[in-house]
């Protein structure tokens, strides 16, 4: 065994899909004015922090975390109004829930379908569980294709159909209609997904009890919790029983749960800021448009997605002026010269807009 190295090791055993991925890429963000990973730009004020302070003090991090928090979870349907018969699962973000969905479903053959473009993690996660994987183009306005859709849902029969409602990195909100007649027309189940639901104008749990087949994803990631890592599932008991199988029994730390239950108890200040949020991004949308040589779309969602020319290079003279946002040109066809924002506080949007100025030239 000694006389074998790591990397043949590593070449044999490791599975070949696995060997051909690429890491999710995560800059170094560090000295940047970040605008690249949709995070609420508001900290918290500072008697909450000093509240939080005292939480995490007495905390008991000796001991394994409560594999059911049950006042964590009724503050979630609290919030939510959850209809009678609808149940959460919680998730280390909501990242790990499309995982074990897809580990649930991944039977022998098993297909996940979405739309293209759209969150990477579907596709990435289809992989990582080596379930069969089908991605539908949207429609050149971003808009679902609904034919498309109905006649792959027709001819692959998935087990498990994702669509992120607003969807990233588009920023747009589908067809609630639309949505309707796929759930209505899936064999399988449909995940809603919301990340962004803080930010747009619908959403898909109050239609929970009347499709079989339906779960709402959202996480508190956009909300001011990306640090935390919490997403939850929302859905029929009969779902959540068979998916809390597979959920690791302590995935969610002591401390995430803890802070998580302060917070929502003061929901009303996260929701301040996303109110703040939303107010400055239709000011983004009016300044990007103004921009010549930019082309910006609709947004529900924190961030705005817009096209330019050259835009590796605007993203390039971005990053060297201390602006990091993404750079979505050649990761999809639909998708080319794109570049995607996060909204940040009104000063870091206005150096963005500098800045975006300078780079194009
Ligand atoms: N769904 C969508 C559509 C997203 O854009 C993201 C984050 N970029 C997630 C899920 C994952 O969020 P988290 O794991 O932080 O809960």
């Amino acid at each position: 065994m000694s006389s074998v190295s790591a990397s043949s090791l590593v070449k044999n055993l490791i599975r070949t899909e696995i060997l051909a991925l690429s890491a999710y890429h995560v800059p170094d963000s560090s000295g940047y004015i970040k605008l690249d990973a949709m995070e609420n730009p508001y900290l918290l004020p500072q008697p909450l922090r000093e509240e939080i302070a005292a939480i995490v003090a007495d905390a008991d991090i000796n001991r394994y975390p409560d594999p059911n928090p049950l006042a964590l979870k009724g503050k979630i349907r609290e919030l939510l109004d959850l209809p009678a018969g609808i149940d959460v699962l919680l998730g280390n973000g909501s990242d790990e829930l499309i995982q074990l969905l897809a580990m649930a479903l991944n039977k022998p053959g098993a297909t996940l379908l979405s739309v293209e473009p759209s969150f990477v993690m579907y596709k990435m996660i289809a992989t990582f569980t080596a379930m069969r994987y089908v991605g539908v183009p949207l429609a050149a306005d971003f808009g679902l294709d609904l034919a498309a859709m109905l006649s792959a849902i027709e001819r692959e029969q998935p087990a498990l159909v994702f669509l992120a409602y607003p969807n990233n990195p588009t920023g747009n909100l589908f067809s609630a209609e639309a949505v309707q007649e796929i759930i209505a027309a899936s064999p399988g189940l449909v995940v809603v997904d919301e990340a962004y639901y803080a930010f747009a104008r619908d959403s898909f749990i109050p239609q929970l009890a009347r499709y079989p087949n339906l779960l709402v994803m959202r996480t508190f990631s956009k909300l001011g919790m990306a640090g935390l890592r919490l997403g939850f599932l929302a859905g029929s008991a009969v779902w959540l029983e068979q998916l809390e199988k597979l959920r690791l029994p302590y995935n969610v730390g002591v401390l995430p749960q803890l802070v998580a239950e302060k917070l929502l108890d003061n929901h009303e200040v996260l929701l301040q800021q996303a109110a703040q949020i939303m107010s400055e991004r239709a000011v983004l949308f009016e300044q990007l448009k103004a921009i010549a040589g930019v082309q910006v779309y609709p947004t529900e969602a924190n961030f705005l997605l817009f096209r330019v020319s050259q835009a590796t290079a605007v993203f390039e003279g971005m990053k060297r002026r201390g602006v990091l946002i993404k750079n979505l040109n050649g990761g999809h066809p639909m998708l080319t010269d794109c570049l995607r924002v996060t909204v940040g506080t009104p000063e870091e949007n206005q150096r963005f807009i500098v800045v975006l100025q300078e780079s194009i030239g």
